[in-house]
């Protein structure tokens, strides 16, 4: 965010210290040392200097700007996605070392992704299952079931539909007796959603590319859930949902309020 004339006030996300704002002197003005460390999706070493109110930033070394990301701007904004859905879900001064790795890890990811979607719905979820409201995928939340992960469908409980209310996937029977909302989910999708929470070598998720039938599903499943468990939507995903149809000519600004 654009402080005074030329400082801005940027949001950090330490591994030792969690989520803080600080400020940085100068750092609009295009001749200075902090303009380019300070843009969005930097990886730092940072000298912070103790101030009134926050701290400042007085020196610091880029260690990594994901420069495979800026090359795209598709990665770009799925990349700020992040960023801004883990924004949304974390608290000040929280450390959280899990979370930062998650980050970081996806970030790297992104840049050789075979789909960088699938990339980002695993993110999702992994940030979902840290944060404690992961969807529920092993038994029906109506019911309480067990769904057969396996086979997905021995002895007729196979999940049917998605409950964005119950916060996961119901059984048939429960997705024909129940009146509220639900999306269709097919098995082979929830099983997509349910590697995609725990797949954590780095190659395997880049190589991953998910049908597009199970990508649409998985969209609009976990759309639903986190704007019910965040209670409104997150900023940037009317960008990427934009970017995705070739509908950008349609907004008014191509970045994200966050991200500029
Ligand atoms: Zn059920």
């Amino acid at each position: 965010m654009p402080l005074g004339e030329t400082d801005k006030i940027v949001t950090l996300f330490a591994r030792e210290y969690g989520k803080f704002n600080i400020i940085a002197k100068g750092a609009r003005r295009t001749t200075s040392r902090l303009a380019g460390a300070t843009e969005p999706l930097m990886l730092l070493k940072a000298l912070l200097a103790e101030g009134m109110n926050l701290d400042v930033l007085t020196q610091c070394d880029i260690k990594e700007s994901f420069p495979a990301i800026r090359a795209d701007f598709g990665l770009y904004l799925r990349a700020t996605y992040c960023c801004e859905l883990l924004d949304r879900m974390s608290i000040e001064r929280d450390p959280d070392i899990e979370t930062f790795d998650l980050l970081l890890s996806t970030l790297y990811i992104l840049q050789r992704a075979a789909d960088s979607d699938a990339v980002v719905h695993s993110f999702e979820l992994k940030l979902m299952g840290l944060a404690g409201y992961a969807p529920m995928m092993d038994a029906c939340p109506r019911c309480d079931q067990m769904f057969d992960t396996v086979t997905g469908q021995d002895s007729g409980i196979i999940e049917a539909a998605y409950s964005p209310m119950r916060g996961g996937a119901l059984c048939r029977e429960c997705a024909m007796a129940t009146r509220e909302e639900v999306m269709a989910i097919s098995p082979d999708a929830a099983t997509w959603m349910r590697r995609l929470a725990v797949e954590d070598n780095a190659r395997a998720m880049a190589e991953i590319v998910l049908p597009q039938p199970i990508a649409d599903q998985l969209n609009r499943s976990l759309r639903s859930h986190l704007r019910l468990r965040l209670e409104r939507d997150v900023k940037s995903t009317a960008f990427l949902d934009a970017y995705r149809v070739g509908a950008m000519e349609n907004l008014s600004d191509p970045l994200p309020p966050d991200a500029r």
